[in-house]
Parts: structure tokens; C-alpha cells; sequence
């Protein structure tokens, strides 16, 4: 694989193919290749013209609008460090972020702005703000998705619309390489303080290409942006990739099931990757339908672990075959998925679904506390390096050397890899319950939970037990429509899992707590446990 320099070098080859192609569909509105280089040109200059330097640090904080791509692009032209915010970030988290990487423009919306950011940026590095109106979830209108500005902004900020609509020239000589860093990405923080992973442009562009060819659809297909565009999976899977392939990134501000099946239905993609809580939400919304996913050539998962019920379940329903892949920040996204050809095995002896096969490039090896490999089969720690790899973490010198010894990612997952070069992800080192000696991985006992039939969403953690130490303790959301009592969905994982394993309680919630990126927060679980 070849990539590109940077992402910026593979839109400007997108704009040369396919200038009038809409590069960004956004509910009624759409956006040329050539519409969108412009704008981003406009962001760039204006960045540059208020002192914005090569390297310094801008932050993103939007939903998946329009503006957060034209926001990235412009500021990667000005030679900016991307630091993408989950919006879903509460003031003490943003405040953490803006000091940490030392942020010196903050783009984000208005209305974030003057209810909680412009505090957060008092005293911090922050000079600058863009703060952008959003197109509200339900608002639809025929104007282009750029007239949705609020004309006035909050009298200390510029508008992003309205800098982005200047037709100012980007700077020139900000061209960057593969070797600088793109994005200091704060990891989702499941498991402990966010730390920022310097994800450089050569890994973003590598790992495109990788989706790109790994996962054909045809030039200019429409990709689906499910997963956030601030996480890493949206980033290089979905925004990187399609721009890779000169394609339409269709989007539809966060992620809410009847809105995206009508985004389906409207904007027909071809490709889409999002975690497996999104598919689990799109089955079972009453109004999901086969002909919304018909348009479908390819549908992946990752980023969380895949109940092997989910798959059945989705393919008999709609059919799609979904595609697990595996990744995390520090890999720039995926370093092992599915290839087109083949369906991932379940294994036998303990029913865990495998994630794909590593690579190109992307060398996995299973190893002991000591970094030595394991033998084929054998459980142990997911280390990871190649192109991908990320040199480290945002000024943590030994939580990097902690991480990377010799440069090479210690997952903090544990796995095993079988004779065939199939990869398996048991479940993270740390949440491993410790019932009476014996070891048990969440997420087994959440594959089995999945297969009962009134379960819709399913997290396992351990708590306290004075007789074995820690015992097992099962939340799960039901699907709509579905009764289970506590004691039967206890009774239904005792016929099939060893004594020790099956969750003793189990809770039903409304709905289990999530990160923004869709993933099931055990952590949080656990607390409350
Ligand atoms: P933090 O590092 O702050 O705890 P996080 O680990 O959730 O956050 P990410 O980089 O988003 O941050 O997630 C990577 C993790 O997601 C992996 O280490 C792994 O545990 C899990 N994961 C990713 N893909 C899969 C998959 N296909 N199956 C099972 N687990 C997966």
C-alpha cells in the first residue's frame, strides 16, 4: 500500500478527479468536491492571518456536520495538530484537553460556546474561536447545508460560515508530511483518564487506503458516516476512506436510529462502520426494514466487541453480513478486519467471534507479561506495531514507554490468534472478573446473554462477593415490545456457561450508559455495582 502524504494531498486529488461530485451530504443539502476545497481554503487562510502556526494545536468540537470536515480540512491546510473533542465532553473534561494540548483555537457550536466552552477556555491558551450554528436534528429546508449560520455570533468568536465563505487562499507553504501529527486524539476514556494519542497523517492515510482497498465499493460511492467523526473509527474508516475513494460522506449529525434509517433510505450508501451498540439500536427500531439496508455493499463493525447473535440476527433480518474489524486510537483505527471474501469464524471451544486477520502491514503478535509470543491458541497480551502505530502519547513520556516498549502498542487486550492467522479478542486485561480463582471474560458471558432472545443490549462486570472474592453481575436493556424476568435471564446463562461464569444478578436498565462513540461504559456499570 502507497498512501498518499496526508489526507489534504488525497482531497486535493479527489477535487482534480471529481470536482463536481458532492463530496458531503448533509439531510437536504450537498457539497461539490470543489464547494468544499474552497471553503476549507477559507478556513485555512483565516487561521493563518490570526496567527495560527504549523504544529499549533486547533480543537474540534462539532457533531457529524458539514463543518466539522470543512473545519479539519482547513486547518490541517494551515498546518494545524487537529485535536478532535467529543461533543459530549462536560466542562471539566474540555478544560483538561484545551490545558493538556495547549490549544490555541477552539471550533465548536455556538450555542456549546455560550453555555459552557467560552468558561471552559477562560485561562486556558484558547485566542481563538469559530463557533458554528448546527443544523438541529429535526430542521429540514431546501437551502444548501451551508445556510444554516446563525448570522450573529457571540461577540467573541468569529463565525465559522461566515470565515469559511470569505474566499480566503490557504497558505501556501504549510504543505504537511506523512511524518507530522494530524490529530492528538484522546482516547475514549473506558477505561481511566483520556490520554492523547499523536496520530500522525501518513497513519490516517495508511489505514484509508487500507479500508479503501480491503473493503472495495466504487469510486464515489456513498460512504455512511455512522460512527462519530471525532473518534478515530469515524476519522480514518469513514471520513479518510471515502475522501480516498473521491466519494459522498453522508451524514446526519449524531447518531439516532430512525434518523439514520431515513438517512438510508434517502442517501442509498454503499459502505458504512460504526460500533455494534448502532446496530443493535438500528434492529430493533420497529420501523427498520431490509430495503434500508439494500443499497448496502459492505457494513462493518468495530471498535467494540461483536456478539456472533448480532450477526445472525442482522443477516436474517436484513440482510447484510456484518464485518468485524478491530482497533484502537493507538492504531489509527483498524489492524485487523475481515477480508471481502471470507466470513469470520466463531471459535468452537469458547464462542468468541474473531475479529479478522491483521494486516497488511500490521504485525500482531500474541505475547506473555515478559513480551515473548505465546504459542497459537494460547491466550495473552494483543501487541501490535507498523505504519499505523502511533510514535506515542501527547506529552506522557512513560505512559508511552509503558504502552510502546520498542515502539511496539501493548494492547491491554487480551487474545489469541488460531492456526489459520484468525485473530480473537477475549476481552481487556482489566475488566477480567476474578470469581473464586477462576478467570472470567465479560465478554463470553455477554455472547450468550445476546442469544436470549428479549435481550437487547448486554454489559457483565464483576462485583464484590464475600464468599468467592468477586461474582458476576449482568446489566442488560430489553427489546421493545420483549418481558424477561431477572432470575430467568440468570437461569437461561446457568444452562449454558460453567457455574462460576453465569451472572448470579442480573439488572434490566432502560438503557445501558454509553461513551459518545457507542460503546457499553462497563466502568461506569461497575460503579454503580
Ligand atoms: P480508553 O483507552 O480510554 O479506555 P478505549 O480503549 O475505549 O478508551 P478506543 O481506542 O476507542 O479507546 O478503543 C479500543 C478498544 O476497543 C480496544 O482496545 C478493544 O478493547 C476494543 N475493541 C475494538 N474493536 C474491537 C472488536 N472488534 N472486538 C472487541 N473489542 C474491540
Amino acid at each position: 500500500i502507497t498512501p498518499p502524504a496526508t489526507v489534504v494531498h488525497s482531497f486535493r486529488a479527489a477535487v482534480d478527479r471529481a470536482p463536481d461530485h458532492t463530496a458531503l451530504a448533509y439531510f437536504d443539502g450537498r457539497l461539490t468536491y470543489r464547494e468544499t476545497d474552497a471553503l476549507s481554503d477559507s478556513v485555512a487562510g483565516h487561521l493563518a492571518s490570526r496567527g495560527i502556526e504549523r504544529g499549533d494545536r486547533v480543537a474540534i468540537m462539532l457533531q457529524n456536520t458539514p463543518h466539522f470536515v470543512i473545519a479539519l480540512l482547513g486547518a490541517w491546510k494551515a498546518g494545524a495538530t487537529v485535536v478532535p473533542l467529543n461533543p459530549m465532553y462536560k466542562s471539566a473534561e474540555v478544560a483538561h484537553v484545551l490545558a493538556d494540548a495547549d490549544v490555541t483555537a477552539l471550533i465548536c457550536s455556538d450555542r456549546a460556546w455560550e453555555t459552557y466552552l467560552r468558561e471552559s477556555a477562560a485561562g486556558s491558551s484558547v485566542r481563538i474561536a469559530l463557533t458554528a450554528c448546527e443544523l438541529d436534528l429535526q430542521t429540514r429546508n431546501d437551502e444548501r447545508v451551508l445556510g444554516f449560520e446563525r448570522l450573529t455570533p457571540p461577540a467573541d468568536a468569529d463565525d465559522l460560515v461566515a470565515v469559511a465563505r470569505k474566499g480566503l487562499p490557504a497558505p501556501s507553504e504549510r504543505q504537511l508530511a506523512a511524518t507530522d501529527v494530524a490529530l492528538i486524539s484522546y482516547t475514549s476514556g473506558t477505561s481511566g483518564t483520556p490520554k492523547g494519542a499523536m496520530n500522525l497523517h501518513g497513519g490516517i492515510t495508511y489505514n484509508a487506503e487500507r479500508q479503501r482497498t480491503g473493503h472495495p465499493v466504487p469510486e464515489g460511492a456513498c460512504y455512511f458516516a455512522l460512527a462519530p467523526l471525532f473518534h478515530i473509527t469515524g476519522m480514518v474508516c469513514e471520513l479518510a476512506a471515502c475522501i480516498a475513494n473521491a466519494g459522498t460522506l453522508a451524514l446526519a449529525y449524531r447518531f439516532d436510529a430512525g434518523v439514520v434509517l431515513d438517512a438510508f433510505t434517502e442517501h442509498r450508501p454503499a459502505y458504512t462502520v460504526g460500533p455494534s451498540t448502532a446496530f443493535m439500536a438500528l434492529a430493533a427500531h420497529p420501523a427498520a426494514t431490509r430495503e434500508h439496508f439494500d443499497s448496502f455493499q459492505v457494513i462493518s463493525s468495530g471498535g467494540a466487541p461483536v456478539p456472533p447473535a448480532l450477526v445472525e440476527k442482522f443477516r436474517a433480518g436484513f440482510g447484510p453480513y456484518l464485518r468485524n474489524g478491530y482497533g484502537l486510537t493507538e492504531c489509527t483505527a483498524p489492524c485487523a478486519s475481515v477480508p471481502p471474501e471470507k466470513e469470520a469464524p466463531v471459535d468452537p471451544a469458547s464462542g468468541t467471534l474473531s475479529v479478522g486477520i491483521p494486516g497488511p502491514d500490521a504485525i500482531v503478535r500474541i505475547v506473555d507479561e515478559k513480551g515473548a509470543d505465546v504459542p497459537f491458541g494460547e491466550p495473552g497480551e494483543i501487541a501490535v506495531s507498523g505504519p499505523q502505530v502511533v510514535p506515542g502519547y501527547w506529552k506522557l513520556p512513560e505512559a508511552t514507554a509503558e504502552a510502546f516498549p520498542d515502539g511496539e502498542l501493548r494492547t491491554g487486550d487480551i487474545g489469541f490468534m488460531d492456526a489459520q492467522g484468525w485473530l480473537y479478542v477475549v476481552d481487556r486485561k482489566k475488566d477480567m472478573i476474578n470469581a473464586s480463582g477462576f478467570k472470567v471474560w465479560p465478554r463470553e458471558v455477554e455472547d450468550v446473554l445476546y442469544t436470549h432472545p428479549a435481550v437487547r443490549e448486554a454489559a457483565v462486570v464483576g462485583i464484590p462477593d464475600d464468599y468467592r472474592g468477586e461474582t458476576v453481575k449482568a446489566y442488560v436493556s430489553l427489546r421493545q415490545g420483549s418481558a424477561a424476568e431477572p432470575d430467568e435471564i440468570s437461569a437461561y446463562c446457568a444452562e449454558r456457561l460453567a457455574a462460576y461464569k453465569y451472572p448470579r444478578e442480573v439488572e434490566i436498565l432502560p438503557e445501558l450508559p454509553k461513551t459518545a462513540s457507542g460503546k457499553i461504559l462497563r466502568r461506569e456499570l461497575r460503579s454503580q455495582a
